[in-house]
């Protein structure tokens, strides 16, 4: 059992916020490290300690300078380094520096995250273990040739993913064999761009899924359970904006063989820390595993709310080597876990929804969110005074509401969202409170095409 005196987190924001205080709370010291642009930034006055990194290195490479954060933490005597999400959080040589500076790295093992980060992979895990996948073809295109060859095999319409993809960057839908070889230039293109590998795969176009996730903590001694699932189909350009538990448009049969899967699945790389199984579902009800992340998630505030396992906490005493049924994360057993009640985040962003949602930035002259009953908020980037730069995501405030009902759970979040007064950039709030008032929403039953489909939620 390895005691953490201090921890360092390798990224900014609200989830470095998120980190420091489940830090705080298990009595380890927290070390931030910040770009030049991030000087004034809330998250760094949030750590007990922060240090300027990425000196004239551009504000988003300066997260990713692997030498340079590790030596900033040997320097300073940090035991472990959490990722947070997106930044190094799922880069393998990463975490696998980090072990070899004798740092751990808080996340599962980098050989596991070398079978999970690549989707073609992950795929392959998942076919291997009987779970239903994409119908596709599980390989990288190599030609031209190739692309048309593959999408023959799926049949129209296709979509095309990058095997390290994220974001929703580097997919393309194809509806017509004629579009298909420009779509793929671009797909490689636009994948090139955002992680430097341009793997393109081919699978089915599933029409007007349903995007349910499962959540899942693992130990270093091969216990793994799942803490239920999320409804994520609320996207715009295939990314979460609204997210809720439990789903309510999958029965309880489905629900339990979607759970009884991610666990396959997890069991099958002996899956270690927080992590989320991801599938489709499409209208006849038939499950598809899509990607598992191996890390931390935006929307992992609603299953805390549900079940009130600390997920963030968990996964830095997992990786201290407590175990799942240790006093300290105490779950005895998969039915320790019983959620009750409903919960909804909303994510509140910088971005103008009737400009594409094209992020906007400026100068915070009012900051004021909502609480009150019910209500929590994870807050990362917003204050009087707040300069809301160009290099960053633009999410402001996670708003998550907790009843027993789930319109009730609508209600709050709703009035919390309203709450809101932020002037000196545009929000995407009051796009936000369109959504959680329409009749789809409210029955819970949207499916991943309801922004592009209604555009009354854009008045
Ligand atoms: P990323 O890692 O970029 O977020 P995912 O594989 O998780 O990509 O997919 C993100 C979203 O893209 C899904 O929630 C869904 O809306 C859409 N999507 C992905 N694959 C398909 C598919 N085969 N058919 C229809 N939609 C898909």
């Amino acid at each position: 059992m390895k005691k953490f005196k201090r921890v360092l987190v390798a990224n900014r924001g609200e989830i470095a916020i998120r980190i420091f205080r489940a830090c705080n709370e298990l009595g380890i010291r927290t070390v931030a490290i910040y770009s030049e642009e991030d000087k004034n930034s809330l998250f760094r006055t949030k750590a007990d300690e922060s240090y300027l990194i990425g000196k004239n290195k551009g504000p988003v490479e300066a997260y990713l300078n692997i030498e340079e954060i590790i030596k900033v933490a040997l320097k300073k005597g940090v035991d472990a380094i959490h990722p947070g999400y997106g930044f190094l959080s799922e880069n393998t040589e990463f975490a696998k520096k980090c072990e070899e500076a004798g740092i751990t790295f808080i996340g599962p093992n980098y050989k596991m995250m070398d079978q999970l980060g690549d989707k073609i992979k992950s795929k392959k895990v998942a076919s291997r273990v009987g779970v239903p996948t994409i119908p596709g073809v599980e390989k990288a295109v190599k030609s031209e040739d190739e692309a048309i060859e593959y999408a023959n095999i799926c049949g129209y319409p296709v979509i095309l993913k990058a095997a390290a993809g994220g974001g929703g960057r580097g997919m393309r839908i194809v509806r017509k064999k004629e579009a298909l070889l420009d779509e793929y230039r671009s797909a490689k293109n636009e994948a090139k761009k955002a992680f430097g590998i341009d793997d393109i795969f081919v699978e089915k176009y599933i029409e007007k899924p349903k995007h349910i996730e499962v959540q899942i903590l693992g130990d270093n001694y091969g216990n793994i359970v799942h803490l239920y699932e999320r409804d994520c189909s609320v996207q715009r350009r295939h990314q979460k904006v609204i997210e809720f538990t439990p789903a309510l448009c999958i029965s309880e049969e489905l629900r339990q063989n979607i759970c009884n899967d991610a666990i396959k699945i997890s069991k099958a790389v002996d899956y270690k820390s927080a992590g989320t199984v991801e599938f489709l579902v499409d209208a006849h009800g038939n499950h598809y595993f899509i990607e598992m992340n191996p890390r931390i998630q935006v929307e992992h505030t609603v299953t805390e709310l549900v079940t009130g396992v600390d997920i963030v906490q968990s996964q830095i005493l997992i990786a201290q080597g407590y175990s799942l049924d240790s006093n300290e994360i105490n779950i005895k057993s998969q039915e320790d876990i019983q959620p009750r009640g409903y919960s909804i985040q909303c994510r509140v962003t910088t971005e103008d929804p009737i400009n594409n949602f094209a992020p906007d930035t400026g100068i915070i002259d009012i900051y004021r969110t909502g609480s009150g009953n019910g209500i929590r908020l994870d807050g990362g980037n917003g204050f009087t005074g707040a300069v809301i730069s160009p290099y960053y995501d633009s999410l402001l405030v996670k708003v998550s509401s907790y009843s027993r009902s789930f319109e009730d759970a609508i209600r709050k979040v709703r009035r919390a969202v309203k709450e809101i007064k932020i002037r000196g950039v545009k929000t995407n709030a009051g796009f936000l409170v369109n959504v959680l008032s329409h009749e789809e929403f409210k029955k819970g039953l949207c499916d991943t095409g309801f922004i592009k489909e209604n555009p009354e939620l854009f008045d």
